[in-house]
C-alpha cells in the first residue's frame, strides 16, 4: 500500500508570525507519519524557524530551488541551502514556475537530479492548460513532461519521488478536476512510470492530484485508485483546513 502525502504549497503567502502562529495549531493535530507523510512548502526565507519548530510529524519543504550547489545565480536558493536548512521535500515544475518564469522540462530534469543528490524528496508538477484538454491532448502533454522531468533517474531513485498531476484550469480557479478525471489522468501517468521503469515502481510511486483540492473534495479524491495525496495550494493556508485534510478519513 502507498501512504498517502498530503502537502501544503502557501505560495507567496504569510510573514513569520502567520506562518509560526499556523505551526502551532497544526502541530499538534497531524497524523502519525506511520499512518501518513504532511508537508508544508513555505517560502525559503520562512523554512529555517518552520524546521526548527515542525512537531514530530509534520515535515517542511521548498517550492523551487536551482539545480547547482552554488555560483553567479543572484537571487537563487541552493539544493546544498534546502539541505543545510533541514528542509525534507522541494516542489519543482510547478505550473506557475512554468508560465512566469519560463521553467522548461529540461530546466526541471537538471532540479530533480539536484534534489537526489541533496537529499531532498522532489514533488514534480505536471499538468496541462485548458485548450489541451479540449483538444484531448492531456495524455501526451504529462507523457512528456513526466518522461522528461524523470531522465537519467534510476528506478532505485524514482521511488521516492512524488509526482504531482496539477491540471493548470484547475488551479486556484475553484474548479475541480472530477474525481474520474483526476484519477484517469494519475492512472495514465502511472502507466507511464510503468513503461520508464517496472511494475515494481509502479506500484510503488505516489501521485498527488492538486488544483483546488479543499475540505470538501479531498474524500472522494483520495478514494480514487490512483490519488495517493493532494498538492493544496488555497487551502492550505487556513490551519483548520489543513488540519482537515490532512484528516481526510474523519471526514
Ligand atoms: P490551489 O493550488 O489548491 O489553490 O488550486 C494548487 C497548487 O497550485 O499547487
Amino acid at each position: 500500500m502507498r501512504k498517502p502525502i498530503i502537502a501544503g504549497n502557501w505560495k507567496m503567502n504569510k510573514v513569520r508570525d502567520e506562518a509560526l502562529n499556523f505551526i502551532y495549531t497544526v502541530n499538534q493535530s497531524v497524523p502519525s507519519d506511520e499512518e501518513m507523510d504532511t508537508v508544508i512548502c513555505a517560502p525559503d526565507v520562512l523554512l529555517r524557524c518552520l524546521v526548527k519548530r515542525q512537531g514530530d510529524y509534520l515535515k517542511i519543504g521548498a517550492q523551487n530551488m536551482h539545480y547547482e550547489e552554488k555560483g553567479a545565480f543572484t537571487g537563487e536558493t541552493s539544493p546544498l541551502v534546502l539541505n543545510d536548512t533541514g528542509v525534507k521535500y522541494v516542489i519543482l515544475g510547478h505550473s506557475e514556475r512554468r508560465q512566469y518564469f519560463n521553467e522548461t522540462d529540461e530546466l526541471v530534469n537538471k532540479k530533480v537530479h539536484a534534489a537526489y543528490k541533496y537529499d531532498l524528496i522532489p514533488i514534480v508538477c505536471v499538468g496541462e492548460h485548458l485548450e489541451q484538454r479540449e483538444n484531448n491532448t492531456t495524455n501526451q502533454v504529462v507523457e512528456a513532461q513526466t518522461k522528461k522531468a524523470l531522465e537519467g533517474i534510476s528506478a532505485e531513485q524514482v521511488k521516492d519521488i512524488v509526482i504531482a498531476y496539477e491540471p493548470i484550469w484547475a488551479i486556484g480557479t475553484g474548479k475541480t478536476a472530477t474525481a474520474d478525471i483526476a484519477n484517469e489522468t494519475c492512472g495514465y501517468i502511472r502507466s507511464v512510470i510503468k513503461e520508464l521503469y517496472n511494475e515494481e515502481v509502479e506500484k510503488s510511486i505516489r501521485i498527488q492530484y492538486g488544483g483546488s483540492v479543499k475540505p470538501g473534495n479531498i474524500k472522494e479524491l483520495m478514494e480514487q485508485e490512483h490519488i495517493d495525496g493532494a498538492l493544496v495550494g488555497g487551502a492550505s493556508l487556513d490551519a483548520e483546513s489543513f488540519i482537515q485534510l490532512t484528516n481526510f478519513k474523519k471526514l
